[in-house]
C-alpha cells in the first residue's frame, strides 16, 4: 500500500533474517475486514508505503540459529503465524489466555512489515506463535486459522450444548463457521440472521447444510423471527457476530431465559457505548460474555478441525488473488460480494 486506497506491486530487497527471527517464504495470506479498513481508511500504526497482511502460511526457509522454535516445528516447514504477538511472560499469557496478553502487538503493522509479499520476515516475538500445518490441509484454507480460532473462541464462550437452540446474528465468515462448530457441538436448532438479504442468502449457499432457517433481520432485528420459531420461549445460546448496538440489544430480547449471549464483534473505537435493556438481563438470568482472539490452544485445536473438515470449512474461501490484482480483493471486500478471500503471492 503506497497511500490510503492505493497499491503497487515493488521489487524490494529480501527481508533480514534477525538473528532470533526467521524467514517465511509466503504461499498464501488471508485478507479480512481489517486489512481493508486499513487500506481503504488509512491506519497510523500502517505508515505508507507499507506492506499489510496478517494471516500468512508459508514455508519457514531460513531460521536464525538463536531462534527458539516451538515443538513441531523445523526449518523447511509449512508454518502459520498467529497474527497476536504475545510476550509469554504475563499472567495472562502463563496462564494460558494469550489473547488477552498485556502487551501484544501485532503482526502486519508497525514496527512489524505484513505477508503481502514472496518473503516475509518472522520478528523473533513472532517465532513462539508459528503452527506447524497438517500435512494434507492446503495452503489457502490454513490462512483461515486466524479468524477462525476467534469464532471458535466465541462458541466456546457461548458454550453451546447437546439441544441448544442456537442464533447467530451476522453471517461473515465467522457467523457461518460458527453455525458449523454449533452444530457439531450438538445444537438442535441453528438460525442465522443478517440485515443483508445478499450477504445471507451468499452464506446459505455455503452452509445452508447445516443450518435449519434463515431469516433477515428486519425493522425489529430478527426477534419476532427467533420467538416463532422457538414457541416464544426464544434461543438458548445467542452470537452477535456484528458490529451493531441494535443487534446487540435485539439478542437480548430473541434470549431465552437462563440464555448465554456473546458479544462476539466490537463496536467502533470512537463510539464504544451500548444502551441495552438491563430488565432483560435482571428478569431473565441472562449470561452475557465477550470473545476476543484466540489462545494457543484454540489455535490448536483450529488447525486440527480445519483439517478433517475442509470440504465444508473451506468454502468460506469464496475467492482467491494473486498479489498482482489485490486491489480487486479490496475492491471485493468492500462490495461484499465475497466472504473470505486469500492472496497468493
Ligand atoms: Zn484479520
Ligand atoms: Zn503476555
Amino acid at each position: 500500500m503506497t497511500d490510503v486506497n492505493a497499491v503497487e506491486i515493488r521489487d524490494t530487497e529480501e527481508p533480514k533474517l534477525d538473528r532470533r527471527g526467521g524467514i517465511l517464504k509466503v504461499e498464501a495470506c488471508g485478507i479480512c475486514g481489517t486489512d481493508a479498513r486499513t487500506f481503504f481508511n488509512g491506519d497510523p500504526r500502517a505508515p505508507a508505503p507499507w506492506v499489510l497482511g496478517h494471516e500468512p502460511v508459508g514455508v519457514l526457509e531460513e531460521v536464525a540459529p538463536d531462534a527458539d522454535l516451538p515443538p513441531g516445528v523445523e526449518r523447511g516447514a509449512r508454518v502459520f503465524l498467529g497474527s497476536i504477538l504475545t510476550c509469554g511472560e504475563c499472567r495472562w499469557c502463563l496462564d494460558g489466555f494469550q489473547n488477552l496478553c498485556e502487551h501484544h502487538l501485532l503482526y502486519g503493522y508497525e514496527p512489524f512489515p505484513g505477508a503481502y509479499a514472496e518473503y516475509a520476515a518472522v520478528p523473533p516475538i513472532a517465532v513462539k506463535n508459528l503452527i506447524p500445518l497438517p500435512p494434507d490441509l492446503p495452503s489457502d484454507l490454513a490462512t483461515v486459522a486466524d479468524p477462525f480460532a476467534c469464532a471458535l473462541n466465541g462458541v466456546e464462550q457461548l458454550d453451546v450444548q447437546l439441544g441448544d437452540t442456537v442464533v447467530i446474528v451476522g453471517t461473515g465468515p465467522i457467523g457461518c463457521w460458527q453455525s458449523v462448530m454449533a452444530r457439531d457441538r450438538g445444537a438442535a436448532a441453528v438460525y442465522l440472521t443478517d440485515v443483508s438479504k445478499d450477504r445471507l442468502e451468499l452464506a446459505m449457499s455455503i452452509v445452508g447444510h447445516f443450518v435449519d432457517d434463515a431469516f433477515v433481520a428486519g425493522e425489529d432485528n430478527g426477534v419476532n423471527e427467533v420467538m416463532s420459531r422457538t414457541n416464544g420461549l426464544g434461543a438458548s445460546r445467542v452470537s452477535v457476530a456484528a458490529p451493531s448496538k441494535q443487534a446487540q440489544q435485539a439478542a437480548l430480547e430473541m434470549a431465552a431465559k437462563r440464555a448465554r449471549v456473546v458479544y462476539f464483534a466490537g463496536l467502533p473505537k470512537h463510539d464504544p457505548v451500548s444502551p441495552l435493556d438491563v430488565n432483560q438481563l435482571h428478569y431473565k438470568e441472562l449470561v452475557i460474555l465477550g470473545a476476543y482472539g484466540a489462545s494457543h490452544r484454540q489455535y490448536r485445536i483450529t488447525m486440527d478441525y480445519l483439517d478433517r473438515r475442509q470440504e465444508e470449512l473451506g468454502r468460506v474461501v469464496t475467492h482467491r488473488f494473486s498479489l498482482e490484482h489485490i486491489a480487486e480483493a479490496f475492491e471485493t471486500i468492500r462490495s461484499g460480494t465475497g466472504l473470505k478471500m486469500v492472496i497468493l503471492p
